[in-house]
This record gives structure tokens, C-alpha cells and sequence, in this order.
């Protein structure tokens, strides 16, 4: 259900499925790229392993890397990302002098984003039927229907992780939770400009600032959009947004599927949450033919809905007015898009520059036609024998975790049995997907950016829809193959490894397969485990929401997941800011498990057969050495911030400490009490 590391930046939550405006990255050599599995001199040995193993694997290289000034955070992920915008721009622009229908697609969105001056010359011409569509709005019945046109798939609770939207709801279309036999549409709250609800609710200095610097945002957007009254709008504006956020569910209750399992019948939205008219608003959202929708966050739903009612149109307007503009404003004329990156990126996650047009050009054009770019990128950088190299690996985890399962002394047989039912049926897509989506019925123009992006979400939502009258289809994918991350699918029981994280420092072809099964290795591992930890146990092996585990092993289960949560929650990244043990506990049961795994794996398949003492370190060394490499990461204090409230992952330092809930970790580095890191061998968690 987890993807293995956070959104590569928050920003990209913020701003839609293909509206993905502010930002993009600048390249930045690092030597991780050109070594050959780890990065020797990229560690700094003066420091001993047992106190603070992160900097011993990566001191060398926090000293030599700074955060380039367009990006609120450095590290891994990003590495690879650059070497993949490259890849991908070239791939965009030799698309454009193409003759194919979909090439040519490609070649157009790039070029109309990337043609600032006839951005410039149409001004807000491109919003224009938007804003007189809300400023013609008569009653509450034009507004149901306004809001309900205005929904789109731009959030994804299970897979990808995704909860934001500025939109007032989300959709997203998945196997239901009771029946995965049928597609269903689940709804998310949404509606809010800053990232989570307590932003707005916190009386926290830092909150409290942020909260004047976003009713400032508002001003300025509505002033540069020349609209009268702009201070006594925002000040409305943001009291309404507020009013959305106290209704709204907090992130740690997002992410608890128990409370999100709401199957409300279409017709009874009118009495069990009052106020919004649910018939309009479904029949304008293509959603009236369905029985029955989940309901993710019925408070919300339900908070929101009485809002609809009891606000007064013209607030309600005045919103709509200031988020049409908002969402658009990174394809709007330069005092826009500038204001956007202002307060989005610098005010909020500490970014001081805004990355090259061109990089942004290509992330846009790459979210909006995913699988017409990833279909290229494939073509020419994933070769047959890196997919065979990487099932490989896939098989031996799944062997090593099904060996951990028979293991176990603690679980029931019984619990067992379904453990292993759930492995045999799980579906590992390596690379790329098993069908191509089709985009001929998306109309790109040369001359269009805002246009094209907007069209794109449409036409992303109603093929989201069209999934509704499928049979759902268990090898979906849910990641592009030039996205660098991982994706463990909870309904569908499968896993997603794009061809893009298939890349050094995570997968070297190169590299001494010790060092790959610590990176990648403990990745699959990560992503296998999902299927088996706190949230996965609630699944069963054809993804119904139906906890398979016998009492006794959920008590064994959450006294080793409460000591974890407690290890993390003893970490302060910021002074008197501390990891959220609870938040980010499936992530860190995950990198326990998956390490773990993957150690096994290596163990059966290479040990004894690689040089040992290569780089004048022994296999195990250099096997944790890679995993700690995979998660070296520099950040922003303001974006390390937003994360710690709103990411489901902890920060990558303590994803690199992980190694101290390993026996093997402390015989490779002679690890001993006293040490900081140490955790006495009783106390060290051991899930699976
Ligand atoms: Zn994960």
C-alpha cells in the first residue's frame, strides 16, 4: 500500500495530476552516479557505525553535496531522477519531430508549456469561461453541479498515498475493500490550499506564521487577478477554509482503513450528510449511475456538505474564484506563476530558486501522458536482461520471506497458512506495465499549456471512471515507468518496480550482487512486506478487507510494532519536533522486514561467491553500507517540517538506523553496548 519513499516533493500533491507547475530539479553530478555500488569515498569513517551509522555511510558525501538552490531536499532519489529528466527530455523533443499521432502528443504538450511569451499574450484569457461560469453561479443548485464538474481522480489513499487535493473532494476508483470482484468509487475530503488541516487548527508559532503568510498568498492572488476587495475576500476565503479543515480528518486517521471503509448507498448522501445537493453534484461528477461509493472521510464528507448549506453563495464563489486561479497560476502570465512558487515552494518548503523551465516541461509533460513518455523511456533504457536480473532478486525475497513466515515461532499455524496464500497470489511487476493506456482521445494543442493540462485531467478522471463498469484488473499499474519509486498495491496484492528506481545507486548491473540486494534488495523487500504488516494484515489474499491474523498473533504483531513506533518516536530531527512514531510505523516495519528479507536472500543466493573484503570492507559491511547509501538525503528545515506532519515515511537518516534492529548489523561492525545506536538483543524488533 506504500510507496518506498515520499512524493518526491509535497508540491506535487499540491497541484493536481497534470497541473504539476512549480517545480523540477537541476542537475547535479554526484559521484554515487559513476561508482560502481557503494560509494566508498563517500563515507566518513571517522565516525563510529554504532553511534550514528547514516553519517559513517554518508558523512563524506553530506560534506561534498549541497542542496541545489531549486530543491527543498537532496539525495538518493534525486540522483537518479536527473540522470531520468535527461534521459526523458531527449526522448520528449525527439518525440516532437515525430510523425506518430501519440509522439506528436508529446512533442506538443512539451512545446506549448515551454512557449512563455504566448503565456504572456493570453494573460487570463485561458481561465476566463472558468471565472465567469462561478461568477454566474445563481443558487446552491448551480454550486452542487459547479462542484461536482470539478472533481477529478487526483487522490489515491491505498497505492500511491495521496490525500491532497485543493479540489473540495477526491475520487479515486479501486476494487472495492468488501468485494474486490468490482471497481468502486471511493470519495477523499479535500478543499484546503495548505497541506493538512493542521496547518490551519495548530496554534504552533510556526503554524500561526504560515497561517498569515497564506491569507497574504490570497491577497496577492486576487490582486493580480484585479479583483475588488481582495483583503475582505481573502479574509472569507481563508475563514471558509478553515471551517473545511476542521471537519477534515487528521493524517494519522486518513490512513486507518478501518475508519475509511464507509460503503454509503448514492441515494441516502442526502440524509446522512445533509446540505450539499448530492444529486446534482454526483450527476455533474459522471458518478449517478453508481449504487454505491465509499465514503474515505465521512466527517469531512459530512462537515463539508452542512458548509455547502450554510455558508453564503457569494463565500463560497469568492473561494471557487481564488482556487481557479490558484490551481492555474503556475500557466498563468509571470506575476502568477511567480506568486505560486513564492509562497508554495520558498514559503513552505524553504526552496530559494525555481528550477529551469525546461526541467519542469518535462516532469509536466511526463505526469500527463505517462504512458506514451514511459513507453519510450522503456524502449531505450530498460533491456530485457535488467528485468530478467531484478526477477531474479524478486523471487529469491519471496523465497527468503516465505522461509521468515515458516520461521517464525510465534505466529499460529493457521495464521501461517494464510501468510503463504497471500505470497503465492501476489503480482510483481517489474519495469513497465502489462498494457499500455491509450491516448487518442486526448486533444493537445501547441498553443494551449493550461488547456492541455486541464484536458489531461479530465481525461485521466473519466478514464478513471470508465475503470467502474470494468472487471478490475489485479496487474494495474499505478507508478509510471520513469517515476523513481515503489509501490506496494494492497486490494490488487501486487507490487510496482518502475524501470526508473532500476537504476544505481539502487540497482547497479555492475555492482557485487551483495551490494544490490542491500539497495534494491531491501526495497523489493520493503514492498513484499507491505503486503504483511500492520495495514497489509487486514488484507487477505484476494485483497478483501478481512483481517486474516488470529488474535494472539495481532497481540504478538503490535507489542513488536508499539516498541518500534517508540524507537522513532525517540527521535527529534528539529528542536523539539519528534519523528511520529505511530505515523510512520508501517513505513519502519516495512525497512525492518524488507532489510531483513533481503539479508536471507543475499545470504542463500551469493554469500561465500562474492570477493569478500572488496573496498577493504566484508560482505555483511558492505551490505549495510548500501542500504544505509540508498536512504543519504540532505533537507530543507522547512520542508523537513511539512514532512514530519504529513509523510507517511520517517526522514531518510533514520531509515538508514534501521540496520539496529538487525543481529547481523552488530557482527559486522562489532557493534557494542554503550554505543548510541545500540539496541540490547531482546529489544530489537523482529516482525517478521
Ligand atoms: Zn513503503
Amino acid at each position: 500500500m506504500k510507496k518506498i519513499n515520499r512524493a518526491k516533493f509535497l508540491l506535487i500533491a499540491v497541484l493536481g495530476v497534470a497541473l504539476l507547475l512549480a517545480n523540477g530539479n537541476v542537475l547535479l553530478t554526484s559521484r554515487v552516479t559513476t561508482a560502481q555500488g557503494i560509494d566508498v569515498a563517500g563515507m566518513d569513517k571517522s565516525v563510529d557505525p554504532g553511534d550514528d551509522f547514516f553519517s559513517y555511510a554518508n558523512g563524506g558525501w553530506l560534506k561534498a553535496v549541497q542542496i541545489p538552490a531549486d530543491r527543498p531536499a537532496y539525495g538518493a532519489f534525486d540522483v537518479i531522477a536527473e540522470k531520468v529528466r535527461e534521459r526523458t527530455a531527449e526522448l520528449i523533443k525527439g518525440a516532437g519531430k515525430s510523425n506518430d499521432p501519440e509522439a506528436k502528443k508529446i512533442g506538443d504538450y512539451y512545446d506549448a508549456f515551454m512557449n512563455e511569451d504566448a503565456i504572456e499574450k493570453k494573460g487570463l484569457t485561458p481561465i476566463k469561461a472558468e471565472l465567469d461560469e462561478i461568477a454566474a453561479l445563481a443558487d446552491k443548485t448551480a454550486l452542487a453541479r459547479l462542484l461536482g464538474s470539478q472533481l477529478r481522480a487526483d487522490v489515491d489513499p491505498l497505492n500511491a498515498t495521496n490525500f491532497y487535493t485543493d479540489r473540495l473532494f477526491g475520487v479515486w476508483v479501486s476494487p472495492d475493500l468488501n468485494n474486490p470482484a468490482h471497481n468502486v468509487p471511493y470519495l477523499l475530503q479535500g478543499g484546503l490550499g495548505l497541506p493538512d488541516r493542521d496547518n490551519y487548527l495548530s496554534t504552533e508559532k510556526n503554524d500561526v506564521g504560515l497561517q498569515a503568510k497564506y491569507r497574504d498568498h490570497i491577497v496577492t492572488i486576487l490582486k493580480l487577478a484585479q479583483i475588488a476587495g481582495a483583503e475582505a475576500k481573502a479574509a472569507r476565503i481563508y475563514d471558509l477554509e478553515k471551517m473545511i479543515a476542521t471537519a477534515h480528518a487528521t493524517r494519522t486517521d486518513s490512513a486507518d482503513v478501518q475508519k475509511a471503509n464507509n460503503p454509503w448507498p448514492t441515494k441516502d448522501f442526502a440524509n446522512k450528510a445533509p446540505g450539499l445537493d448530492w444529486t446534482t453534484f454526483f450527476k455533474a461528477a459522471g458518478l449517478s449511475g453508481q449504487p454505491t461509493i465509499i465514503v474515505w472521510h465521512p466527517g469531512a464528507v459530512t462537515g463539508i456538505s452542512a458548509l455547502a448549506a450554510n455558508q453564503p453563495l457569494d463565500v463560497w464563489k469568492d473561494y471557487l474564484t481564488f482556487r481557479a486561479i490558484d490551481r492555474a497560476s503556475g500557466l498563468l502570465p509571470r506575476p502568477f506563476a511567480a506568486e505560486r512558487f513564492r509562497f508554495y515552494s520558498t514559503t513552505l518548503n524553504g526552496i530559494p530558486q525555481q528550477s529551469e523551465r525546461w526541467k519542469r516541461g518535462v516532469n509536466n509533460t511526463s505526469a500527463a501522458l505517462g504512458d506514451a513518455v514511459g513507453k519510450l523511456y522503456v524502449k531505450q533504457y530498460f533491456p530485457p536482461d535488467a528485468k530478467a536480473k531484478i526477477q531474479a532478486m524478486v523471487k529469491n525475497i519471496v523465497a527468503a520471506f516465505g522461509k521468515r513466515i515458516d520461521n517464525l515461532t510465534w505466529m499460529t499455524p493457521a495464521t501461517k497458512a494464510k501468510a503463504k496464500a497471500k505470497l503465492g497470489t501476489l503480482y510483481v511487476g517489474v519495469g513497465y506495465p502489462e498494457h499500455w493506456r491509450d491516448y487518442s482521445g486526448l486533444k493537445i494543442l501547441r498553443d494551449d499549456p493550461l488547456g492541455n493540462a486541464q484536458r489531461s485531467d479530465l481525461f485521466d478522471y473519466q478514464w478513471t471512471l470508465s475503470k467502474l463498469g470494468k472487471p478490475p484488473d489485479k496487474t494495474e499499474w499505478w507508478l509510471t515507468p520513469q517515476t523513481v519509486n515503489a509501490l506496494n498495491l494492497p486490494i490488487q496484492n501486487g507490487l510496482n518496480f518502475p524501470a526508473a528506481i532500476l537504476n544505481p545507486p539502487f540497482f547497479d548491473p555492475n555492482a557485487d550482487p551483495v551490494e544490490n540486494y542491500g539497495s534494491i534488495g531491501a526495497v523489493i523487500g520493503h514492498e513484499i512486506s507491505h503486503s504483511f504488516d500492520d495495514q497489509g494484515s487486514q488484507f487477505d489474499a484476494y485483497g478483501r478487507l478481512l483481517n486474516w491474523w488470529t488474535p494472539q498473533d495481532l497481540e504478538h504483531f503490535r507489542a513488536a510494532a508499539n516498541r518500534l513506533a517508540a524507537q522513532f518516536d525517540a527521535y527529534e530531527p528539529l528542536p523539539g519536533v519528534h519523528v511520529n512514531g505511530k505515523l510512520t510505523l508501517s513505513e519502519n516495519i516495512a525497512d525492518v522486514a524488507g532489510l531483513s528479507a533481503a539479508y536471507d536472500a543475499y545470504r542463500s543466493a551469493y554469500a561465500g561467491k562474492s570477493s569478500s573484503n572488496a573496498k577493504g570492507l566484508s560482505d555483511d559491511q558492505r551490505f549495510f553500507i548500501a542500504f544505509a547509501q540508498s536512504w543519504r538525503a540532505k533537507m530543507r528545515p522547512e520542508f523537513l517540517r511539512v514532512l514530519l506532519a504529513t509523510d507517511g515515511h520517517a526522514p531518510d537518516q533514520y531509515r538508514a538506523d534501521t540496520v539496529r534492529n538487525l543481529d547481523a548489523w552488530y557482527t559486522a561492525f562489532n557493534i557494542q553496548p554503550g554505543r548510541k545506536l545500540y539496541v540490547a538483543p531482546d529489544a530489537r524488533v523482529r516482525v517478521w
